[in-house]
């Protein structure tokens, strides 16, 4: 940049010098690796594991995560977001991805980049079915089975069937036998606290009840998760077919045994 004293370009050239900090936030993999033993421990030899990289792994970066739990052969990893699904199938992960909150105008990017929805109310569900007919119209060869996750409404009350909502569910699900329920799960609201444990205890009992219905509706058992990090530290009886890590992974965990055995894993 280059010009007369009088027009101080020196301002110019200040702002668009790119800001340099001494700050840097260093995340520790093998930390994030040994967390994940450290649930593992807890886990039936059977247990899957589905780990939570939704929000850049609670802050710690998308792809570089994903793929070394996909290196540590975690079962399932869970998205938020179906962009996020998409960004790293394009960096080359190929383990099952569930997408929390699919966005209808999202479904047919999940179709191709093979993004498995949770499905949490029925209006939600009549419009995913929509799209599967009209992409399976526009890709008649296409043999795919479309595999979604059910999300029971235990007690969060935030997303999720409850069981007046079932018939509605089972409806649906007729009409289409290209969809499949590979799961279904819950999410619990205090796992994380010993004053509420009746309160969890309870939100299991609806969701056993809840699958139970839809079991003996659909005539085959999809798998069931309902612990987080939390759940898992607390109430190892209810680890079904799968778990649920998120923040544990990362080195936090509230109970107090647990974080013991948790390695530190972002140090700012
Ligand atoms: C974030 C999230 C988890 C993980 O919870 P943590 O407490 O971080 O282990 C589990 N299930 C659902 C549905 C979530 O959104």
């Amino acid at each position: 940049i280059k010009g007369s004293r009088v027009f101080s370009f020196e301002n110019i050239t200040e702002r668009l010098q790119a800001k340099a900090h001494n700050t840097i936030l260093e995340i520790n993999l093998n930390a994030i690796v040994h967390n994940l033993n450290e649930y593992k421990k807890l886990l039936k030899p059977k247990t899957k594991v589905m780990a939570m990289v939704k929000a850049f792994s609670y802050g710690s970066g998308s792809y570089e995560i994903a793929s070394l739990l996909q290196y540590h052969n975690v079962d399932w990893l869970a998205v938020a977001y179906a962009d996020e699904g998409v960004t790293l199938r394009q960096r080359g992960i190929t383990v099952p991805i569930l997408v929390m909150n699919p966005e209808k105008s999202a479904f047919e990017a999940m179709f191709r980049y093979n993004l498995e929805p949770e499905i949490y109310s029925i209006k939600q569900f009549d419009e995913y079915l929509n799209e599967v007919e009209q992409y399976r119209a526009k890709n008649p060869s296409t043999d795919s089975t479309f595999k979604v996750h059910i999300k029971v409404d235990s007690g969060m009350h935030r997303l999720g069937f409850e069981q007046e909502d079932i018939p509605a569910l089972l409806a649906a699900l007729k009409e289409n036998n290209h969809v499949k329920i590979v799961s279904v799960f819950s999410h619990l609201a205090a796992s994380d606290d010993s004053k509420h444990d009746e309160f969890t205890k309870q939100q299991k009992r609806i969701f056993d009840s809840v699958y139970s219905t839809i079991t003996d509706a659909i005539g085959h058992k999809p798998m069931r998760h309902l612990l987080n990090s939390a759940g898992i530290s607390r109430f190892a009886e209810a680890q079904y077919e799968m778990v649920r890590l998120g923040i544990g992974l990362y080195g936090i965990d509230p109970s107090a045994t647990m974080q013991q055995k948790l390695e530190n894993v972002g140090t700012l």
